[in-house]
């Protein structure tokens, strides 16, 4: 290389940084800006004139088009769900994987039992009540979850009708009484003990909803909600607000009694302790006092850390994914020592089956809503 080119290089480096360092603020944002456009115009110009190619679909989300007709692409077109796994009877699309639904037969969880009237009518999508349902359907969820939800930082944009959420996502859970003079809040409202002012304070905090529908749900959900029962009982059995009662975070093991396992996919009085405060416990246990103000966080790895949150899906207050269920041999049908991972757990739940109503599936804005909870708090763990 020659000095004198060397030379030249140099004095135009030291004059583009010399022009960078000078620059106002303004102009640095201004000169910002144009380059973002041009980024942004090269991206959707690339996207627009790339034809039938594989690659050209690359990102392409980011900078949709409605000019284009994406269907013409080969890679979009994926047949239908003709597929049936010969283990699980999952229906799944040609390329999809042969392990996704139930890791080819190692996986088996008891199916969710379909919900019973007036419940099974408001997800079916068929009728005013069931459409007008299924659009407030997160609202009614709030009516009746047991759990609040919580964000160490949530940034609300004036120009977005969204929210953003910065750092970990929490649910919390209060006493199962409120102290006094205060207003009985999320589990503490099934405790009332007054059907029309529980439906009221159901009512008041969520003015999209109808009160008839709220009615019917609170009916159901006090006749066959396990967990509902189950703190029901327990606060009969509770000498004092000096005790508090634990839901273990993991399952017993099954023992011999598999029939009562199968009835009762949730936890049931006899695996809730009854403890004086001051014990020492694990720390994933779900520890509910009679009544303090204190709150606990529930922790995304407990097997009713699903059911607290999602009522409207986990109408049974029905066990979700906790560290220990097994997997199973696929020939014999016993259980193996492996461990079902979360991704299995909820892969094995979102499958769509031969013969099978998936009722999470149905429950549309509110399974959207769980899936992207279960990927923010769960999948990411990677265990
Ligand atoms: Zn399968």
């Amino acid at each position: 290389m020659r000095r004198s080119n060397l030379g030249r290089r140099t004095r135009n480096a030291t004059n583009q940084a010399n022009y960078r360092s000078n620059r106002t603020a303004q102009e640095r944002d201004d000169g910002n800006e144009r380059e973002r456009i041009r980024i942004s115009q090269t991206r959707e110009a690339r996207a627009r004139h790339s034809t039938n190619n594989r690659e050209s679909l690359n990102r392409a989300a980011f900078s949709y088009d409605v000019s284009i007709d994406y269907s013409n692409y080969q890679c979009v077109v994926i047949g239908s769900m003709n597929s049936v796994c010969s283990h699980c009877k999952a229906l799944k699309y040609k390329n999809e994987a042969n392990g996704l639904c139930c890791a080819n037969g190692k996986v088996k969880l008891i199916p969710l039992d379909p919900p019973p009237e007036p419940l099974y009518s408001l997800v079916s999508g068929i009728g005013t009540d069931s459409i007008h349902f299924l659009t407030h359907i997160q609202q009614y969820n709030n009516c009746f979850q047991m759990t609040s939800f919580g964000a160490r930082n949530v940034v609300r944009e004036n120009f977005m009708p969204t929210f953003k959420i910065q750092g970990q996502i929490y649910h919390r859970a209060g006493s199962l009484l409120p102290v006094s003079d205060s207003d009985n809040k999320f589990l503490q409202i099934y405790f009332m003990g007054n059907s029309p002012q529980e439906i009221d304070l159901r009512c008041a905090h969520n003015n999209l909803v109808k009160r008839s529908i709220v009615e019917q749900l609170q009916t159901l959900f006090h006749q066959h909600n396990q967990l509902i029962i189950l703190f029901k009982t327990a606060l009969d059995l509770i000498p004092s607000d000096n005790h508090k009662i634990v839901i273990r975070a993991d399952k017993t093991p099954a023992g011999v009694d598999l029939q009562h396992t199968r009835r009762f996919n949730a936890p049931n009085i006899d695996e809730v302790a009854i403890v004086v405060v001051g014990e020492n416990l694990e720390s994933r246990d779900i520890v509910l006092h009679r009544r303090n103000d204190q709150l606990q966080r529930i922790k995304e790895t407990h097997r009713s850390y699903d059911a607290l949150q999602y009522p409207i899906i986990f109408w049974q207050g029905e066990d979700g994914y906790d560290f220990s269920i097994k997997m199973i041999n696929p020939i014999t049908g016993s259980e193996t020592y492996k461990k079902v991972s979360s991704m299995n757990y909820y892969s094995y739940r979102l499958m769509i089956r031969e013969n099978e109503d998936n009722h999470i599936l149905k429950c549309r804005r509110l399974y959207h809503k769980y899936v992207v909870d279960i990927c923010m708090l769960k999948l990411k763990r990677r265990d």
